[in-house]
């Protein structure tokens, strides 16, 4: 059997949703052959020989790629049984199946893939109409074995680190854990593991580490939705992964809430090269906080901040800055926050211009506040849209989107951008107008910018 891996966008990584189910599948015997679209074309010659093809959804800008690339897939193979992957599939399941995808696997999902081949394998021809039986949502624990890499496009291709010397490194990528155990309402990651997370065992994230190492990585990014979920497997992993890898720097992802409650381990995680850590704040309005269901206070994020400056760590906070709950005077505040904090050279300026997403499945639909206020689901957009109360503020959001998309094309740093954006926001906000701040780029310290990857997180 012919198997073909797509994946369509995975934020500048190389993906490891191709090369773990690419190890797993190879081990049947079948021929595994991977593309990836961000970096590579769609070939007839790869495409027409397939008798599997599984599209690899782990985002939202992902799906709505591979709902755009599976028509096309079809036409250059109409035989080819089509599945879909990842943590995006089964919220999409039901416009999934109305592109003619036949199998839709979540959560766990390499025993799903494994289990499809087999199933197409004993059925003779792998016909299009072949009913699922595999579970569209398994959070069994895996035994995982080490990613498979050959055939992907050498990590030179993807997104790497800058550094704060203008130096550049090599990036890997790898994850030592996934799903979640906490339940934050508009995250994606809740509809599938429910509260639940799953660990990939540290042998395996070591030799996948290492291979990339071999490959040229000098740096490695833990795409864990939250690497201290199991902070005994975490810490384990960093003090081998520093003895192995002692010239090698990485960077992780970790909750507000869990950077105080593990505060212990920060110093370890400096200790054993981790350069930053990304955080999602999502906002400074503890109202917004308290409908997202984050479980900390703008308070929190404030000693967080502090913790890092004693310790020397540095921090990539994430938000959500443009939600229905978002007025321009707490647009305001969020900025003078950020410019307060010390945090200007910290911050992607995309950060200023992320608008709350809410896809099928969202939790945030359980709220009738939520429920008011949303369209129809929007198959195009794959999301529910909402307009804001107030227009001016929609309209300070495209501006903001404007600005930060040209600064990036003009190569202004983060602190132009950020003034820009600060001298739009306040521009019609009436209620602070007599108290408006005039802010010059000497108002905001300059200083050092963290290292940062080249292709900035967003969903
Ligand atoms: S802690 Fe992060 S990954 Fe976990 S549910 Fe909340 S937003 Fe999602």
């Amino acid at each position: 059997m012919n198997v073909v891996l797509v994946s369509t966008y995975d934020l500048g990584h190389q993906p490891f949703g191709l090369a773990s189910p690419s190890a797993w599948l190879k081990q049947l015997g079948v021929s595994v052959a991977t593309v990836d679209l961000a970096v590579q074309p769609l070939a007839q010659k790869t495409i027409a020989p397939a008798d599997l093809i599984a599209f690899h959804v782990p985002m939202h800008t992902a799906t709505r790629i591979a709902a755009r690339v599976i028509p096309r897939v079809r036409e250059m193979n109409p035989n080819a049984h089509i599945c879909v992957y990842g943590l995006y599939a089964p919220v999409n399941e039901s416009f999934l199946r109305g592109l003619g995808v036949q199998t839709v696997l979540g959560g766990e999902f390499e025993a799903g893939l494994v289990a499809l081949v087999r199933r197409l394998s004993a059925g003779g021809e792998p016909g299009v109409n072949a009913l699922q039986s595999e579970p569209v949502v398994s959070l069994a624990r895996q035994t995982f074995l080490v990613p498979d890499r050959s055939g992907l496009p050498v990590l030179s291709r993807y997104a790497y680190l800058n550094l704060s010397d203008g130096g550049r490194r090599t990036v890997g990528y790898t994850e030592a854990s996934r799903g979640c155990k906490h339940l934050c309402r508009h995250c994606p990651i809740v509809p599938v593991y429910e509260g639940r997370f799953r660990i990939v065992q540290r042998e395996v994230v070591l030799e996948d580490v290492r291979s990339q190492v071999n490959a040229g990585a000098r740096h490695i990014t833990f795409g864990d939705p939250d690497f201290f979920n199991g902070p005994k497997h975490a810490a384990a992993l960093i003090q081998e992964f520093h003895s192995e890898f002692p010239e090698i720097t990485y960077d992780v992802t970790i909750k507000v809430e869990h950077l105080l409650t593990h505060a212990h381990l920060l110093p370890a995680l400096r200790d054993t090269g981790c350069l930053f850590v990304t955080t999602a704040v999502e906002s400074f309005d503890d109202r917004v906080l308290e409908i997202f269901d984050k479980r900390h206070a703008r308070e929190d994020f404030r000693r967080v901040v502090a913790r890092f400056r004693e310790i020397g760590l540095a921090l990539n906070p994430t938000f959500v800055s443009f939600t229905p709950w978002t007025s321009l005077d707490s647009y305001r505040d969020f900025l003078a926050e950020i410019a307060e904090l010390g945090l200007v050279e910290n911050i992607s300026p995309i950060q200023y211009a992320i608008r709350l997403l809410i896809p099928m499945g969202s939790k945030l639909l359980e709220l009738t506040e939520v429920r008011r206020f949303v369209g129809r689901f929007d198959g195009a957009a794959l999301c529910y849209p909402w307009a804001h109360s107030d227009q001016r503020v929609d309209r300070l959001y495209q501006d903001v989107l404007s600005l930060v998309k040209k600064g990036q094309c003009q190569g202004r740093n983060r602190r132009q951008t950020f003034l820009e954006v600060w001298k739009r926001a306040n521009q019609e906000n009436e209620s602070t107008a007599a108290g408006l701040r005039e802010l010059r780029l000497d108002d905001v310290p300059a200083r050092a910018t963290i290292p940062y990857l080249s292709e900035p997180w967003f969903c």
